[in-house]
């Protein structure tokens, strides 16, 4: 495995060719990996939540992963820079039930699975090399998932992902020009506003990348997910739960944008993506996006 970077582009690819033989589509509980009673399917737990002696949540290491500290010397070409995929790759198993669904869970296991996802984090990204983690979930058919049972995953990266970088230097322009948080500003505006609760908000991206493109931000400003507090937990678990609940029927990805130094432009969100809408060219080539439905 290793990383690529593009000459003709700039476009960054992780090449990963073991990820081949992984599975499709697992929807029996028999073979499922993450069913309770199966464990021996997959690798060792990292750490786990557990109630009377049962683990609720787990989280294991990923068997197909896209980096690895084991990653081998990347090669050496004319035609593309290269990097070693360095890294850590873990699977978070949401719910020992295999068919209930995220937004189905209680506002209290979500707030463990907040707990557990804080403890991994805080680990990742103080790992040497490391200069990003980024936590996801890729719910239902459409969403690139290769496993029924709930899970999320997160990646402890070597490099910065080429949207984290946008996003920090848009962020940084607007608050350049503006002298206030783009994002501490969205948290308050009615106009997109799908639900607010004491702490997080949960509204419609004004600029989707895809139609009906959420986004859930906390009302106090902070970059890091690791600085949420304690308090604060509970409304960002009522906030996923929403959200998760509007795109229930559909294909979904879930992405964690948090930054990883403290500045008064970065502010720590949450992007809901439901997969109603199948990329074309304009979207895949050029990363413009045409948007037919705005809410
Ligand atoms: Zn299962
Ligand atoms: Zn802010």
């Amino acid at each position: 495995m290793e990383i690529r970077k593009s000459y003709l582009d700039g476009s960054i690819s992780f090449i990963t060719p073991h990820r081949k033989s992984r599975p499709h589509a697992v929807n029996n509980k028999k073979k499922c990996p993450f069913c309770r009673g199966n464990e021996y399917l997959t690798p060792p737990t990292i750490i786990q939540y557990s109630k009377k002696g049962k683990w609720e949540i787990r989280v294991v290491e990923n068997l197909f992963p896209i980096v690895s500290p084991k990653a081998g010397k990347p090669t050496n070409s004319r035609f593309y820079a290269s990097l070693r995929a360095y890294g850590f790759h873990e699977v978070v198993i949401d719910h020992y039930k295999h068919e209930k669904r995220f937004w189905q869970f209680s506002p209290k296991h979500i707030e463990n699975w907040i707990k557990i996802l804080l403890e991994r984090y805080a680990d990742l990204k103080s790992k040497r090399k490391i200069k990003y983690v980024f936590i996801f979930k890729n719910f239902g058919n459409k969403s690139a998932r290769s496993i029924e049972h709930e899970h999320t995953q997160i990646v402890a990266l070597p490099i910065i992902p080429t949207r984290v970088k946008d996003k920090i230097m848009s962020l940084k322009k607007y608050y350049i020009k503006n002298d206030e948080c783009f994002l501490c500003s969205l948290s308050r505006e009615k106009r997109f506003l799908i639900k607010e609760n004491k702490h997080f908000s949960l509204v419609y991206n004004p600029v989707p990348i895809i139609e009906n493109q959420m986004l859930i931000i906390p009302k106090r400003h902070f970059s890091e997910f690791d600085e949420i507090r304690k308090n604060e937990m509970s409304s960002l678990a009522k906030s996923l739960k929403h959200g998760t609940k509007l795109t229930a029927r559909y294909s979904y990805n879930l992405a964690f944008f948090p930054f990883m130094k403290k500045e008064k432009y970065l502010h720590f969100h949450i992007e809901i993506l439901p997969r109603k809408q199948v990329y074309g060219s304009i979207e895949l080539v050029l990363q413009n996006y045409v948007i037919s439905s705005l809410i």
